[in-house]
């Protein structure tokens, strides 16, 4: 699967590195380019690009437009609402169920959505890509750091039957998708901005750069190792993982890592306070057998790996499998991948592999 990604990747990768080595002949820039950042807000996200060259960019080289067409394009092709009057793929996808006709997808969006449905299988619908209804009906885009109503009961319950991994029909040959009912629709944010970091990280890796820290509102993927080393020497970079009190600066812990992704799902990313009981919240992981959002004491998920799509497939599917299954699960289908798991009460719970792949130092 993870191999699939690739393939996807490199292929968008190709294209965008023969239209930037046409356009952008080689400069003789020497001057070391210690840092180029860029703010995009993409994936109602904020998107931020750093990356250490020795010789060829500058913070306004072709390498940035060529990240932000990756990343314009990807976002667009797992969007579901129109972007004014134009229509993307996905959310035509959707319009399509319940209309018997099979619709044909781009390959990227296949493969994503082949992804999601293996995840789907592999934890027995806790992740499910036919989501949609629920989170249009949940709004918490829209309601996330505001107070405002949940959905009723009986809104809930007359579209639980539509979200059914099962009921996809995915024609491999012709690359099309049947949806079955009307109503039905497919969300694929919890892979989408992995897969872009992916994507990404080809796309600079392809074009020469050696580091670089690319970074999709909390999906990381880190490039190389550190351009140089730290104060103490250290050659990996120090990625903090969220303290879920605090604001995203604030870290409650450390992961030292060299070429690999580390993406985290969490409560803190989007949810809203009940109007009518503000000590209720609603977070943006919904479970598609009760409706309502997971509630299993569960703050953050946090994996380590070598493809962010997977890791963003997981990050969810843990969430949604709660601490002790999702150990049990990662350890045994997936040996090589790390996660570390906290609790409301900021308690750690980690796969027994992290302390030997990586060194992971906790500030609590
Ligand atoms: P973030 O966007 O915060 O990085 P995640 O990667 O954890 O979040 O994915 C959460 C998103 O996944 C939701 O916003 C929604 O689009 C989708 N989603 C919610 N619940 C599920 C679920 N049970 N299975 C699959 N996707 C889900
Ligand atoms: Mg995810």
């Amino acid at each position: 699967m993870v191999t699939i990604m690739r393939k996807i990747a490199s292929l968008l990768i190709l294209i965008l590195t023969v239209f930037l080595t046409s356009c952008n002949p080689t400069s003789n820039r020497t001057k070391l380019v210690e840092s180029n950042i860029d703010y995009f807000q993409y994936f109602d996200t904020l998107i931020y690009l750093r990356v250490w060259d020795t010789k060829k960019y500058n913070s306004d080289s072709e390498l940035w437009k060529g990240a932000e067409d990756i990343i314009k394009h990807i976002q667009l092709t797992f969007q579901k609402t129109k972007d004014g009057d134009f229509e993307p793929e996905l959310y035509k996808l959707n319009q399509s169920a319940g209309s018997g006709q099979p619709f044909k997808v781009s390959y990227d969006l296949f493969e994503v959505l082949k992804l999601g449905l293996e995840f789907a299988e592999l934890t027995d619908g806790k992740f499910d890509p036919t989501i949609g209804p629920l989170v249009d009906l949940w709004d918490i885009n829209n309601k996330a750091g505001k107070d405002a109503a949940p959905p009723s009961q009986e809104e809930i319950e007359a579209i639980l039957p539509l979200i059914d991994y099962r009921l996809v029909e995915l024609d491999e040959e012709n690359k099309t998708v049947l949806l079955p009912l009307k109503g039905m629709a497919i969300d694929l944010g919890a892979i989408a901005k992995g897969y872009a970091a992916d994507v990404l990280a080809d796309y600079f890796k392809a074009n020469g750069i050696e580091h670089a820290i690319i970074n999709l509102g909390g999906n990381i993927f880190a490039i190389g190792k550190r351009y140089e080393k730290r104060f103490d020497g250290r050659e990996e970079w120090a990625i903090g993982i969220r303290d879920p009190r605090f604001s995203a600066e604030d870290s409650i812990a450390n992961v030292y890592i060299v070429d690999k992704t580390i993406v985290t799902s969490g409560t803190y990313e989007r949810f809203f306070r009940d109007i009518n009981d503000t000590s209720k919240t609603y977070h943006h992981i919904l479970n598609p057998d009760t409706g309502y959002p997971y509630d299993n004491n569960i703050s953050s998920v946090t994996i380590i790996c070598d493809s962010s799509a997977l890791a963003d497939a997981l990050s969810t599917s843990l969430f949604a499998l709660g601490i002790e299954n999702g150990i049990k699960f990662l350890e045994g289908q997936f040996p090589d991948v790390a996660a570390v798991f906290i609790d409301n009460d900021m308690n750690f719970y980690k796969t027994s592999n992290i302390d030997e792949l990586y060194d992971f130092e906790p500030f609590i």
